[in-house]
């Protein structure tokens, strides 16, 4: 068995969804189960019109709503026609959407827009994908059966970022998804969405999770591979939006893509290798357009490089804690972390010194109250439009030469605050935030342009 995951763009309307159908034929072989994403955009424009309902403004969000359904019901009668199947598809994401209305006028009542109900609204991108392209495969010969994600992908009930629950899951994949796999049929399941173990309600894996989907119905059925099917080549030496220039990476340590993920490289969600790496199980970052290409992949055995790839990630948020009295006394860093456990809010980048630790986190829901607890550990201060630059490779700390590089890379431009992780693959500065593209743009070029290869001199500014 495999598992393909097909991003917004690979479904993002009737020819991609047709693209799609042939690469799912050619894997018929192996089995295939696959996860859809919502059509490109989707879950961007279903955040919104939530937002806008629970300010109180029904009819944009309704006239949103009216777009979606417009948008869905054009792409299935491209790839359908208007025979009599097409139209039992079509009334069904009909009433799909009609739901969706309802639970806009619900939110326009409430004027309240909390994680759960953000939730069941932004769920819906993936539920009308999933529909759709089950329609769209068996139109071009393929058995493939719509499964109900929310059935198998079962978490906790942390609403848009639900913790998922793998031995649940597993056994929902060994009596709904195994079963049709082996009757000849090709599942087909919407990523991102779950739903709480304890009382059912939908939830979410957080933004980007359909990847995450992926991996974890990987590791439920014991997959040879995960195929990530996106609108990039692989994973590429950095993101081509920000350096035009990137190039593929053909094989990268499940480590590295794990620090890339993680540190900005959007093309996976951050938790996508775990559950893949711990059995073992390959994963292949694939272009949909181009499906001749041989991908990016993720294992065990890849080539060791001093730098791999540059990644970035903007709005961070810095945070120093003060604390000359305390600081390196037995127990300080525990309870300062405590007070990031109980607020759930992970930290991405340490560092410390005699008198002060500093920390980077992302999400900043809880951050008020943070600062309120740290501040009886010392005199805290929060420096927001902070970001981050990370250069990784196996063997960045080895020699010297590629730490030197990159520092001399980034001549004139602030560093906050550095950190090489223990595993010395990951080097990591913070800046400020204007300065995360123009940093990556002249890492990329000290270590990846062809003038720098086999050179130690630090390339000048390509910004
Ligand atoms: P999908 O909808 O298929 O999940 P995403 O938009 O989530 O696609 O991820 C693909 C995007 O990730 C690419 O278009 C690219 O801009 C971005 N990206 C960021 N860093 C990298 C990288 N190192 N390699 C490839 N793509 C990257
Ligand atoms: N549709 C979801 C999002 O846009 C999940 C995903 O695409 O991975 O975040
Ligand atoms: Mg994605």
């Amino acid at each position: 068995m495999i598992v393909l995951k097909f991003g917004g763009t690979s479904v993002g309307d009737a020819d991609a969804i047709t693209r799609t159908g042939r690469i799912v034929a050619s894997r018929r072989t192996k089995d295939p189960i696959v996860v859809v994403s919502a059509l490109a955009g989707v879950t961007n424009q279903l955040i919104a019109l939530g937002e806008q309902a629970a300010r109180g403004h029904l009819i944009g969000a309704l006239r949103a709503v009216e777009g979606l359904r417009e948008r869905h019901l054009e792409q299935a009668e491209r790839l359908l026609g208007t025979d009599e199947s097409a139209a039992d598809t079509c009334a069904e994401l009909s009433a799909m959407i009609d739901e969706l209305a309802h639970l806009a006028e619900a939110l326009a009542t409430l004027g309240d827009l909390t994680p759960r109900s953000l939730d069941a609204i932004s769920a819906f991108g993936e539920k009308m994908s999933s529909i759709l392209c089950v329609a769209g495969f068996q139109r071009h010969g393929l058995p493939a059966e719509y499964v109900d994600a929310c059935q198998i992908m079962i978490t906790d009930s942390t609403f848009s970022r639900a913790e998922p629950q793998p031995d649940a899951i597993a056994e929902a994949c060994r009596m709904t998804v195994i079963p049709l796999v082996r009757a000849g049929k090709i599942p087909v399941m919407g990523g991102f969405i779950g739903s709480a173990k304890d009382s059912g309600i939908t939830t979410t894996l957080g933004r980007g999770g359909s990847d995450y989907s992926a991996s974890l119905f990987g590791a439920a059925v014991r997959a040879d591979a995960i195929e990530i099917w996106t609108d990039v080549d692989g994973m590429l030496t950095a993101d081509p939006r920000v350096v035009p220039t990137a190039r593929l990476i053909e094989q990268i340590a499940f480590d590295e893509a794990s620090e890339l993920a993680s540190f900005g490289a959007k093309v996976l969600h951050p938790n996508t290798i775990a559950p893949a790496v711990r059995l073992g199980i390959p994963v292949y970052v694939l272009n949909s357009r181009r499906p001749e290409g041989s991908g990016t992949k993720i294992t065990f055995e890849a080539p060791r490089r001093a730098v791999s790839a540059i990644a970035g990630k903007n709005n961070i948020t810095l945070v120093k804690v003060g604390s000359p009295r305390m600081l390196l006394t037995e127990g300080f860093l525990r309870s300062l972390f405590a007070i990031f456990e109980r607020h759930r809010t992970s930290v991405d980048v340490v560092a410390t010194s005699e008198v002060s630790v500093s920390l980077t986190v992302d999400d900043v829901t809880r951050l008020e109250a943070i600062v309120s607890d740290l501040r009886s550990l010392g005199d805290v201060s929060v420096e927001r439009n902070r970001g981050i630059v990370a250069v990784v490779g196996s063997a960045i700390a080895e020699g010297g030469e590629a730490m030197a590089r990159a520092l001399a890379a980034l001549g004139g431009v602030r560093v906050h605050m550095l950190s090489l992780s223990a595993t010395g693959i990951n080097l990591t500065m913070v800046v400020d935030d204007e300065q995360v593209k123009p940093a990556m743009q002249r890492l990329h070029a000290s270590f990846f342009d062809d003038h720098a290869r086999g050179s130690t001199e630090p390339a000048g500014a390509a910004a």
